[in-house]
């Protein structure tokens, strides 16, 4: 919910900074799979806390991030669609997430 409360806020706030023109009728978000955030989910919170809002009715496009590890010992970068944190590579357990976290808004559109 609070993910969503701070999405509705930022383009609240661009929306005003451009001048406070029609409504916002689609937002373009991506989604790192890590997030843990389902996307039925996230739109139904959404139509809650942007009623009565200029967004709300906006259609949320939801692009899920795949998530990519980066080994600590052979340094190669690998797209996991398991929760395994092994290297493919080298079967080392020492990895970083380099994506697959985030929650960013790629765009929104007005009517
Ligand atoms: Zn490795």
């Amino acid at each position: 919910m609070s993910i969503v409360d701070s999405l509705i806020k930022i383009i609240l706030e661009e929306w005003k900074r451009q001048g406070e023109k029609g409504r916002v009728s689609r937002i373009n978000i991506q989604v790192g799979k890590l997030t843990a955030i389902i996307p039925r989910t996230f739109q139904f919170c959404f139509n809650i806390l942007a009623k009565d809002t200029v967004l709300e009715n906006a259609q949320l496009e939801i692009a899920e991030v795949p998530v990519k590890v980066k080994c600590s010992q052979c340094n190669s970068v690998r797209e996991i669609d398991e929760p395994v944190f092994v290297c493919p590579e080298c079967g080392e357990k020492a990895l970083e997430i380099v994506s697959g976290r985030e929650l960013f808004i790629e765009s929104f559109e007005l009517v």
